[in-house]
């Protein structure tokens, strides 16, 4: 059997490993690249195999860089079958939805600068009222709130200016859809006729599996096991990553590991209820708002878990919550409708007294543009959960247009702030101010064409974090029975997917950290 590594190889995003043997051609992911906008539209383009040979996918869950092609590979002739969880299916619909949403609008935003440019150009060389620049100039102007796509396209046409297309849309999603094929956690799947796909709980989002597949190469068995992307133990909502493989699934030929944190430690974890509960407390106290920006997919709905205990316990003043995120709203409802992957806590604490975590009388979901700008404006102490998570677009920045320069409002910071977003100078400048003692000017924050003094007190809370660190990733390896011969360490920067590996040989593995395109027979 030949593995092939056509993605996240001593970098993070764009997870794809293909195994050949026999007539199969099994591919494990097919994630999108991100980061540095042209680099990845570049690498997203072209698959670099062929993507009507690949027969089966097998998919370790729904987020983006590990989904996010899987319309694009059907868009170019892939029929075979996707294979994963019940709820990863349930959750790519909507991921997968809103990613053609953002190719879409995207592709229309850079086909709008193009037509601009021109206009720029023809206001330079000829008179700015020429008959071209003006048609331009209306083709520019948008229709209510959005582009007038079919004008610019018409401008693009005329001038033989070349045209962005998004790398898939709505229709593609519908036909990736449509192969998916979803089963449940522990239950063997038959591929052609010398495989066998298993999934075992990875703990890292709803749905999230380590695979193990089972093939006869030539008549001799082999087990190739897949972590995706591997969660840390003791989070609430769902299972520990699973150490226990059945008899069968033991003795590994290959392991594709992630090493996201292969290099570094969470830190003290902190406890999550305690400090929320201050939050709370505080925003109440003060008669203010609580404004969590949160990524729509696990962070939401882990917040909204942890504060539906806490209001069961009666431990904090039941204050709305409001989830102003329409995204948000739709995963969350496929959280509530996916009992069967909770954790042993979730059963106890929800499931057994017939409640359902994700549902409860202090939760309100935002429905309308018209009911979110009105909760803006909300006066009384209340919680917001918004989006998008590092506050660079979405509702959250409305939000914050509301609050940010009153003292009497808390931002609440629970998700990763990845350099030069908005959330970042959000977070870094709030702290600065916080550990100063409040003195002196606040800092300014500059968004949607104005300054605002940042007044509202910022608040982190660490530990919420979705990847295991190193300690968690080697305990995983040791903690498991797991027999591994060998260990290709992929999904993680270069650095700590080369430290990772140099840790592993240090333990006794044999392990390799494999470029693009490397492969290896087993
Ligand atoms: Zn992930």
């Amino acid at each position: 059997m030949k593995v092939t590594f056509y993605g996240a190889a001593r970098e993070v995003t764009g997870s794809a490993h293909l195994a050949e043997f026999g007539e199969n051609s099994i591919l494990f992911d097919c994630g999108m690249f991100q980061g540095r906008r042209k680099e990845s539209a570049k690498k997203n383009k072209q698959f670099p195999f062929k993507s009507d040979s690949v027969t089966d996918i097998i998919l370790s869950h729904a987020h983006i860089d590990h989904a996010g092609r899987l319309p694009l590979i059907t868009k170019e002739g892939f029929g075979g079958r996707i294979i994963c969880t019940r709820a990863t299916a349930d959750i790519c619909k909507y991921l997968l939805e809103d990613s053609a949403r953002i190719q879409e609008s995207d592709a229309a935003y850079l086909n709008y600068k193009t037509a601009r440019g021109r206009l720029y150009k023809l206001n330079k060389v000829s008179n700015k009222n020429s008959k071209s620049a003006q048609r331009i100039r209306e083709a520019l102007k948008p229709v209510g709130q959005k582009l007038n796509l079919k004008a610019i396209d018409e401008v693009l046409y005329e001038h033989n200016l070349s045209k962005i297309k998004p790398l898939y849309d709505v229709e593609d999603v519908k036909r990736t859809l449509s192969g998916i094929e979803a089963y449940p956690y522990r239950y063997p799947i038959k591929i052609g006729k010398d495989a066998e796909v298993i999934f075992y709980e990875a703990g890292h989002v709803l749905g999230s599996a380590i695979s193990v597949l089972r093939i006869k190469d030539n008549g001799v068995e082999k087990r190739v096991c897949y972590t995706g992307d591997l969660g840390r133990p003791d989070k609430p909502i769902l299972r520990d990553p699973s150490l226990n493989f059945e008899e069968q699934d033991r003795n590994i030929d290959l392991l594709i590991m992630e090493s996201t944190y292969g290099n570094r430690m969470h830190g003290q974890t902190e406890d999550i209820k305690i400090k929320l509960k201050k939050a709370v407390v505080s925003a109440y106290d003060q008669g203010g708002t609580l404004l969590i920006p949160a990524f729509a997919f696990g962070r939401t709905q882990e917040l909204i878990y942890v504060l539906h205990q806490l209001y069961d316990e009666k431990a904090i003043p039941k204050l709305p919550i409001f989830l102003d995120s329409p995204l948000g709203a739709k995963l969350t409802k496929v959280f509530g409708d996916h009992p069967e992957v909770y954790d042993q806590e979730a059963h106890k604490t929800f499931l057994e007294r017939g409640e359902n975590p994700f549902s409860f009388k202090e939760i309100h979901f935002t429905k309308s543009v018209a009911e979110s700008m009105e909760l803006m404006r909300e006066e009384r102490p209340h919680i917001v959960i918004s989006s998008s998570g590092m506050c660079e677009a979405g509702r959250i920045l409305h939000h914050l247009r509301y609050k940010i320069h009153n003292r009497k409002n808390i931002i609440l910071i629970v998700g990763y702030m990845a350099q030069n977003t908005f959330g970042r100078r959000l977070l870094d400048k709030g702290m600065e101010f916080e550990n100063n003692g409040r003195i002196g000017e606040p800092p300014v924050l500059n968004f949607f064409n104005k300054s605002y003094p940042l007044l509202a007190k910022v608040v982190k809370i660490g530990g919420f974090s979705a990847h295991a660190d190193k300690e968690e990733l080697i305990g995983f390896l040791k903690k498991s029975n797991l027999n591994i011969k060998k260990i290709a360490v992929v999904h993680g920067e270069e650095e700590s997917a080369l430290s990772f590996t140099d840790t592993l040989k240090t333990d006794g593995y044999e392990a390799f950290t494999p470029r693009f395109k490397e492969n290896l027979l087993i």
